[in-house]
């Protein structure tokens, strides 16, 4: 007799159906792909310029404090170690704001403050930190406008940081 082994499959149909997620009324929309990054509460960001290079890392170096200001040395922010970097050459440049950076024949990350603290991503400071003075790499970046607090700066984020497979 094969009746009830029916019911019961529909009958487990039937809860499956039920406790599956009720589907929203309004489906939220997928994501745009982000050209540009999201910005945070209280803050704006217009991107300015956009870089994609290949590029030969330099070194890290220290960068000494040049001692201009009544907060130099120990409460300022200047000094720090930099990663340089040579433009080889550019894959794609775009200026997407009247003040954007035109394109670099060098490129800095301040990695680290003067006491050593790191400034960078974690992710991107150990990229950085794998790196040996030659090294040819993908580097791409973006000149960033960013207003926050009521003051204006410039960023400069990397986007790709990886070795050219040779
Ligand atoms: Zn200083």
């Amino acid at each position: 007799m094969k009746t009830l082994p029916l019911l019961c499959l529909i009958a487990a149909v039937a809860a499956g159906c039920s406790s599956a997620p009720e589907s929203s009324a309004v489906a939220a929309p997928a994501a745009p792909a982000a050209e540009a990054p999201a910005p945070k509460p209280g803050e704006s960001r217009k991107v300015l310029s956009v870089h994609a290079t290949d590029a030969e890392f330099l070194g890290v170096v220290k960068r000494p404090c040049m001692h201009r200001t009544a907060l130099c040395p120990d409460r300022c922010d200047h000094g720090g170690s930099v990663a340089e970097f040579k433009i080889l050459a550019y894959r794609s440049y775009e200026k997407t704001g009247e003040y954007g950076d035109p394109r670099a024949t060098k490129f800095f990350v301040r990695v680290r403050d003067a006491r050593g603290n790191p400034v960078a991503d974690a992710a991107l400071l150990r990229d950085i930190e794998a790196l040996k003075a030659g090294d040819k790499v993908r580097l791409d970046w973006r000149h960033e406008y960013v207003t926050r607090g009521g003051s204006s700066f410039p960023e400069r984020p990397v986007t790709t940081l990886k070795p050219e497979s040779k």
